[in-house]
């Protein structure tokens, strides 16, 4: 498809589809700005994965991550802003303006909002990749029916790890829970339902070295990290849950990141690089949350609103 040939001019160009991207939108949209939303054909928001969040306000019980989603599209769409399914590769700067660069299409903007997310981090041995999709597993609400009545083990000590777990024992026989350390980092609610679920077990201090099998997953090799004593367990699941990384490829060297790799901003989500604004898990925050997440998108469009404003010579002041 010629890249050259659909050239539109937006005021704002957000790159990310989930609550951070999302909540950005809604602002600015409701500031009459030209904004469209563009969604990774390659990937989802994690929330998408995510069968119920109960932690966000105004939801007793739970909520799913898709009808969360799903809200908030329709919210950003009434206010008039696109949202459209492409890949961004990268973004380039000219004089005058930005240009993001996807699989199908450039779009001219003259302000940015990163807003594109993390993924989930790889363990990093033997037998992970070869058995991706054969056993190997980074996310429970996708894969969790394929496991009915047999054993998982799941790897991590963080909310991830042990929300998942607990997800996983609605198909699992057993869900046993590796981590390297002797308590979890995950928050006490989520421990106490942990520990109290019959179907959960844990091994402690333990970090997995190998993950066999011939066609899909058999078995693991554990090491315990104080005895550094061997042990193979019996398995047909291993749910990976250690961590996330920023989707931030497609910056190459435009902005500041932290050592982890994490887009650097102010608290206003203002980025090294004056009109890219970035906000929610792509960035160096404390907290990972739906609603943190909202709450920075919300402040990334007011920024860059006034970035804009002052643009276009129009600042109220
Ligand atoms: P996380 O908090 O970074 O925890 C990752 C876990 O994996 C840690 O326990 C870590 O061990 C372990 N780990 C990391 N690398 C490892 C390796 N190579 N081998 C073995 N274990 C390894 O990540 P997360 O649990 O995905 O959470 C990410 C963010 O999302 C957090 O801010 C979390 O609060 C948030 N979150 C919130 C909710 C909720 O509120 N319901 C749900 C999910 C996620 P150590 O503990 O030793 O470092």
């Amino acid at each position: 498809m010629d890249k050259e040939n659909k050239r539109v001019l937006f005021d704002t160009v957000i790159v990310g589809c989930g609550p951070a991207g999302l909540t950005a939108a809604i602002y600015s949209g409701r500031a009459r700005f030209k904004t469209v939303v563009l969604q990774s054909r390659l990937v989802a928001s994690q929330v998408l994965t995510t069968s119920e969040v109960e932690n966000y306000p105004g939801f007793v019980g739970a909520v799913s991550g898709f009808e969360l989603i799903d809200k908030f599209q329709k919210q950003a769409e009434s206010f008039g802003v696109e949202i459209v399914s492409a890949t961004v590769s990268e973004i380039r700067k000219n004089k005058e303006n930005f240009q993001v660069v996807t699989d199908d299409q450039i779009y001219d903007a003259k302000s940015v909002i990163i807003a594109s997310g993390a993924q989930p981090k790889e363990l990093g041995v033997d037998g992970e990749i070869r058995l991706r999709g054969k056993g190997v597993s980074y996310c429970g609400t996708c894969d969790g029916a394929f496991f009915r009545n047999k054993k998982i083990i799941v790897v991590g000590g963080g909310d991830t790890a042990v929300e998942e777990a607990l997800f996983l024992t609605k198909f699992a026989e057993t869900v046993t829970i590796v981590h390297r350390r002797d308590r979890l980092r995950a928050v006490k609610i989520l421990e106490e339902r942990a520990f109290s679920c019959e179907k959960i077990s844990f091994i402690w201090d333990s970090v997995v070295r190998q993950i066999e099998g011939a066609e899909k997953v058999e078995s693991i090799i554990l090491e315990n990290v104080k005895s550094k004593e061997k042990e193979k367990v019996f398995c047909d699941g291993v749910f990976i849950f250690v961590g996330y990384l920023p989707n931030v490829g497609f910056m190459k060297d435009f902005l500041d990141k932290d050592e982890k790799g994490y887009i650097i901003t102010d608290s206003n989500m203002v980025t090294s690089h004056s009109g890219i604004f970035a906000c929610g898990d792509c960035r160096n925050t404390s907290l990972r949350q739906v609603i943190t997440a909202c709450g920075d998108g919300a402040i990334a469009a007011q920024s860059a609103r006034y970035y804009l404003e002052e643009l276009m010579g129009v600042g109220y002041k």
